[in-house]
């Protein structure tokens, strides 16, 4: 759906690293070739995402809310 806000675990603000995330996801996927386990790793490294917690809320989210809204 929609990317918490926090963290469930810490409460690290991650929602405005997500769109970063993104933005960086999709400038590698526009060179026509799918992200590396070691660019995803530098991404979340620059981004200053450190603790797996907040990771795996980034890397695990899916947006879904564009799909979601023509049904509500
Ligand atoms: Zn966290």
């Amino acid at each position: 759906m929609i990317i918490p806000v926090r963290c469930f675990s810490c409460g690290r603000v991650v929602a405005s690293d997500y769109e970063k995330f993104k933005t960086g996801m999709d400038k590698i996927r526009s060179t026509g070739k799918k992200p590396t386990d070691a660019e995803i790793e530098k991404t979340l490294d620059d981004l200053g995402v450190e603790r797996y917690c907040c990771r795996r809320m980034i890397l695990s989210h899916i947006d879904l809310i564009d799909e979601i809204l023509p049904f509500s």
